[in-house]
């Protein structure tokens, strides 16, 4: 009997232990992937700048209105700032342009300067750039565009759906960055149908990092494709030197900068 309640106790007591250590180790786990975040964060503070600016807190919106502080002095309604989107439709607004160096392309005469600049410095840096496209008029546009609802709709007529299908691959007239006569699309050579895996990748980020200092900026980024619809690494706009300088070193696309002066 006596032996009995002696192993009984035995066991309990080995039971109580055997709880004990399950209850500590859960506890050590949890403490462990508590300190993964804690980590993380401390990481962060380590990036973050040593003086925040004063009356600033790092993230905070005051900072984030900031940053925006410093946009340059420019008039928003001026000619270079244009902004032609499904948003924006700029009517038949007809710049007056000039022919770009011996193409058949032509551009606004007030930056035709800026782009025969961008386009000899691409030459001195060892690239031979083609202008595959540049100004449309609002009638051009109308063209491609009926003309691709039409080869859509064959045999048919077009309809509605014919048109919002159509808007997918040609931009509707009075909405395409090209009637503004501020945009090019520079390639390395003729395309028959655009295509950016197809073309000299180091020319294009060429293009990308040196547009700024003549005044161009990328109009159609592949990370904005979900404010401007397009993503055509090919296609360079015309804002002026402290604009474009702006938007480049801020990621920004048009859209969003003129989004700022509201
Ligand atoms: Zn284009």
């Amino acid at each position: 009997m006596q032996t009995k309640r002696i192993l009984s106790a035995f066991a309990f007591t080995m039971l109580t232990i055997f709880l004990l250590l399950v209850v500590a180790s859960r506890t050590s786990e949890s403490a462990k992937a508590d300190s993964g975040p804690a980590n993380i964060d401390a990481d962060l503070s380590v990036s973050m700048p040593a003086t925040p600016a004063p009356g600033t807190l790092p993230g905070s919106k005051e900072e984030q209105e900031d940053k925006t502080a410093d946009k340059p002095d420019v008039d928003i309604t001026s000619w270079e700032f244009i902004l032609a989107n499904s948003e924006h439709n700029i009517s038949s607004y007809t710049p007056h342009v000039v022919p770009i160096e011996n193409t058949a392309q032509y551009f606004d005469e007030r930056a035709i300067g800026a782009l025969t600049e961008f386009l000899n410095a691409a030459r001195a840096a060892g690239y031979s750039p083609y202008i595959q496209n540049a100004y449309r008029s609002y009638s051009a546009q109308n063209y491609s565009y009926n003309g691709r609802a039409s080869q859509i709709a064959w045999p048919d007529y077009p309809d509605e759906d014919d048109y919002a299908e159509a808007a997918k691959y040609v931009a509707p007239p009075g909405t395409s960055d090209h009637q503004t006569a501020l945009g090019v699309d520079i390639t390395d050579r003729y395309y028959n149908s655009l295509d950016a895996s197809k073309m000299d990748q180091t020319f294009l980020a060429w293009l990308r990092e040196n547009c700024a200092q003549f005044g161009f900026i990328l109009r159609y980024p592949a990370a904005k494709e979900s404010i401007t619809g397009w993503n055509e690494p090919w296609h360079f706009r015309y804002v002026g030197v402290d604009a474009a300088k702006y938007i480049m070193e801020n990621n920004l696309c048009l859209e969003q900068f003129v989004s700022l002066y509201k």
